[in-house]
């Protein structure tokens, strides 16, 4: 029986399509280790989106060569980058066996057989149909992801995803529902549905907003969110829906990009700062208490001072409770790729800028806890305690010896640093 090490980078979206991995290869017989030391078979899932997360997986797959002419029966690079650089990953890394794109997966047994009996190598690098429908995927944890779409269709124009993940398609709705089932039976309690844009949802007449409502009630999921939210596709129907549904969590990550609207057209994003400050004063007008988290890119081509300021002023308007913040990554093939990018300089200086105001906003948001009770999911033993997450995402520590996927009520009693530690009540 063949061991294996799957190596993830890049996002939760990658992250889920390792999980599927591991099923389909435990299913097949082969053992998951946690050390690539022990394995026989690596796989080192990748992803594309900035250039800085393809160089760490190229230096990664250096580092295997060793292990591959010594010890090691089959080397794998699949998942985003595989798909974007194939040739050259077999050209530039000849040790490597097998280049499999995100959509070859459930092939991965049957080309492990093929290479190790032909002694050959096996590029599968096509996109576009697979939903990973009927893969009975099991978990340990509190928390986990169901993926409701793959692929994207908005050729948002710094972006990889559309070419290397392919046309956007949704899971059908029973499929969800029985992963879920599967899920909660195992103990989960906190379920995330997952796509790039889980908005444009649509299977059999049933758009985004109705999933919501028929998991909600169908599973009675202890807590559900969604990630990620376009702005340009939010209804307000999703607001609707988590009010009727108390185990819908009241967070909402609805990535910004710019505050500015002459960068958002270039960035081929369809909404203005308008229409986002709309969304926002929506979300908050009818649940106060939600949670707003977003994505920023920095430095876009031609991204003036003045435009960069606007974004900033925006980011104080809003005050978003968490932020991934990032310098652009230039991706050539994409729209932006063709534009003459800013100097590197300039743009580390605005992200340095950005962090440090959205900081200084998870700061005060954070001291604004101080005093207050949460409900806590309680996901993993730490250190100096436990860590659970509050309903709007919101890490907590609690230094008590708590079971994990246990619920308490916790009242904040002090601020370290960007991190709430409370007691239970
Ligand atoms: S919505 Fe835009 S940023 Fe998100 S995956 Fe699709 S193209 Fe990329």
């Amino acid at each position: 029986m063949y061991k294996y090490y799957i190596k993830t980078f890049g996002c939760q979206m990658n992250k889920n399509d390792s999980d599927i991995i591991n099923q389909i290869l435990t299913d097949d017989g082969l053992s998951l280790v946690e050390n690539p030391i022990e394995a026989d078979i690596i796989f080192i899932n990748t992803c594309s989106v900035r250039e800085h997360a393809e160089q760490r997986a190229l230096g990664y797959i250096s580092t295997l060569k060793k292990w591959r002419e010594k010890k090691g029966i089959v080397l794998g690079v699949i998942g985003c980058m595989a798909k974007r650089l194939a040739d050259e990953i077999i050209t530039e890394y000849p040790f490597v066996d097998l280049v499999l794109g995100p959509d070859s997966y459930r092939k991965i047994p049957a080309y492990i057989k093929f290479v190790t009996e032909n002694k050959t190598k096996v590029i599968d690098v096509e996109v576009g149909s697979e939903s990973y429908t009927n893969i009975e995927k099991t978990s340990h944890r509190v928390s986990d992801f169901v993926s409701i779409t793959r692929g994207c269709d908005n050729y948002c124009s710094y972006c990889i995803v559309p070419f290397v993940r392919g046309r956007m398609r949704s899971r059908p709705t029973d499929d969800i529902l029985r992963e879920m089932g599967c899920l909660i039976e195992l103990g989960v309690k906190d379920i995330t549905l997952l796509g790039q844009n889980v908005n444009e949802y649509s299977y059999n007449g049933i758009n985004f907003p109705e999933l919501l409502r028929i998991v909600a009630k169908k599973t009675g999921v202890f807590r559900l969110r969604f990630l990620t939210s376009h702005p340009k596709d939010f209804s307000e129907e999703i607001i609707n829906v988590i009010k009727e549904n108390k185990n819908i969590c009241e967070w909402f990550h609805l990535p910004l990009q710019s505050g500015n609207n002459r960068i958002l057209r270039l960035m081929n994003r369809k909404y203005t700062k308008e229409d986002y400050l709309g969304i926002i004063k929506k979300i908050k007008k009818n649940i106060p208490e939600a949670t707003i988290t977003t994505d920023i890119i920095v430095g876009f081509p031609t991204e003036s001072e003045e435009e960069f300021n606007e974004t900033i002023e925006l980011v104080k308007q809003i005050e978003f409770d968490d932020a991934y913040m990032y310098r652009y990554s230039v991706r050539l093939g994409t729209k932006a790729g063709e534009y003459p990018p800013l100097p590197e300089e300039v743009i580390k200086q605005r992200l340095k800028i950005l962090i440090g105001v959205q900081n200084q906003i998870i700061i005060e948001k954070t001291k604004q806890m101080m005093g207050k009770t949460f409900e806590v999911l309680f996901e993993e033993k730490t250190h100096n305690g436990t860590r659970g997450k509050t309903r709007g995402n919101k890490d907590v520590i609690v230094e008590q010896n708590i079971e994990p996927g246990s619920v308490f009520n916790v009242l904040i009693t002090e601020i370290r640093g960007r991190t709430p530690i409370g007691r239970l009540t």
